[in-house]
């Protein structure tokens, strides 16, 4: 425990005074939870101890990372919201009361499917709530989940799989939606074998020797691509393999037939390059010596996936072996582990506070706190508006399918990228597109071909809406649409008509 504290105050961010505050947390958490053990036998404090110390190695500012320390003592202990305001201000004791209320909501066993449904949705709105009035609630949340999945193994049985099965439907998407992937794909790892053990001793038995040859493939051409690159004046900053998490790849198998043979990113191989220029420039050079699958090069450094993560994606051909490489600067890779954490921007007085490389600044009490760039805030403020406009059941409809479903980027035979949720409708991208679109649709073409009303939209797709005379929306569409603006904008039409 000392060697977490330690590592801990060692924060290369910490002023003096931070280092300060921080120390004096832990005291008084250790204090508060004197006598209080975990169900591994430990003291508590080695818990909230946990907790802040994920918080600052995703890069959170001091005042998380002090909530985090404290995020169990009004709940679990004597400790009083007066005694945290007066030692660490207003912003930490919101954070600590914000993970408070969302700890009151625990979803319990022994329940029918729909009472856990309905529980499950109770989480989800408090979690939701949390998020639209200050995300680091839900990130202290999220490190407080991940403390108890590493420690999972010491609870009882029968409270195990209930949540690991939490963590996988509810804490992992949220992760994901937030671009943070380390966090994300940790979660899963640790859930896996809780929820589902059998799946999960399956994918270990049948993967071992792929993972295994993948490995020792890739080591080999590591130093013959270093040399291709350096011939041309390209200095890597870091090559590395990078093994799939074993729940992502569980669902993936599942989506192909399960053949691991045909997992290309099983293992890719990630290159970390200086700029984005030679990140273009490394991909050209590679591209001249293994041939690409032509329809499996990605550019996410021009279009970025919806949670802001950027990189560039080719699978080529290396001697019969075919091999997913990603290429990426340090600053992409830093958001895709960390996502909307490495954005921490605040801003006192309309200036940045904190110049730091990966833009993380301190909140000092009393200060104008913006967040500042990036996607995310983007889908933080239409989660707020999603908030404002619907009631709680619709609400809950609107979440499961806007936020935490995969999207896709179609596009308008313009260029012009749309971004929906997976499983959207050719209706849900003329919505997108403009209100009068979507009334007028009476067919559509993609890539040049026509395809009903209820084909499922592709990552990709050239989409091109037929347009009628006059506008025909019908009770039908709001079967197949996706999109709750599709549907508010269809049931307007079908009113007023
Ligand atoms: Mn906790």
């Amino acid at each position: 425990m000392q060697e977490t504290l330690k590592k801990l105050l060692e924060n290369p961010r910490f002023s003096d005074q931070d280092k300060k505050l921080t120390e004096k947390a832990f005291l008084i958490s250790e204090r508060a939870h004197h006598g209080q053990k975990r169900f591994s036998g430990e003291d508590y404090i080695v818990h909230p101890l946990a907790t802040a110390q994920t918080l600052s190695e995703i890069g959170m500012d001091t005042t998380t990372i002090i909530a985090g320390l404290l995020h169990d003592t009004l709940e679990d202990t004597s400790l009083s919201a007066k005694e945290i305001k007066d030692n660490f201000g207003s912003d930490v004791l919101f954070l600590v009361e914000g993970v408070t209320k969302l700890g009151k909501i625990k979803y319990r066993g022994k329940t029918n499917i729909g009472q856990a449904a309905d529980r499950q949705t109770m989480t989800l709105r408090k979690l939701f709530f949390a998020m639209a009035e200050d995300i680091r609630v839900v990130i202290i949340k999220l490190a407080d989940r991940l403390t108890n999945m590493k420690t999972l193994e010491h609870v009882p049985l029968s409270k195990q799989k209930r949540i690991a099965r939490e963590t996988l439907e509810i804490y992992a998407p949220i992760a994901e939606r937030l671009g943070m992937g380390h966090l994300k794909g940790e979660l899963e790892d640790l859930a896996f074998p809780y929820a589902y053990p059998r799946e999960y001793n399956w994918v270990i038995k049948h993967t071992r020797i792929h993972y295994a040859n993948r490995r020792a493939y890739l080591e080999k051409i590591i130093p013959i691509i270093k040399k291709h690159l350096a011939d041309n004046s390209i200095t890597p900053i870091d090559i590395h393999s990078r093994i799939k998490h074993y729940y992502s790849l569980y669902r993936k198998l599942i989506a192909l037939n399960r053949d691991a043979g045909k997992i290309y990113d099983l293992v890719a191989l990630r290159i970390i390059l200086p700029t984005t220029a030679s990140c273009y420039e490394a991909l050209g050079i590679i591209h001249q010596f293994y041939k690409p699958l032509p329809s499996r090069i990605k550019d996410y450094i021009a279009m970025p996936r919806p949670n802001g993560y950027q990189s560039l994606h080719t699978t080529v051909f290396c001697e019969g072996n075919i091999v997913e490489i990603q290429l990426r600067t340090p600053e992409m890779h830093h958001h895709a582990e960390n996502g909307i954490a490495a954005h921490w921007i605040y801003t006192e007085s309309g200036k940045i506070k904190d110049g730091s490389r990966w833009g993380l600044g301190k909140l000092l009490p009393g200060s104008q706190k913006t967040l500042m760039n990036t996607k995310e805030v983007d889908w933080v403020l239409r989660l707020r508006k999603s908030i404002e406009e619907h009631d709680d059941k619709q609400f809950m409809e609107n979440i499961k399918i806007e936020f935490l479903k995969n999207r896709i980027f179609v596009f308008t035979p313009k260029g012009e990228p749309k971004e929906l949720p997976e499983g959207s409708t050719p209706i849900d991208f003329a919505y997108a597109v403009h209100t009068d679109i979507g009334n007028a649709t009476s067919g559509a073409m993609v890539h040049g071909k026509i395809v009903p009303l209820d084909y499922k939209l592709k990552q990709g797709d050239v989409v091109e809406i037929i347009k009628a005379k006059k506008p025909r929306p019908s009770q039908a569409w709001l079967r197949v649409v996706k999109t709750s603006e599709a549907r508010k904008r269809i049931k307007h039409f079908l009113k007023v008509k």
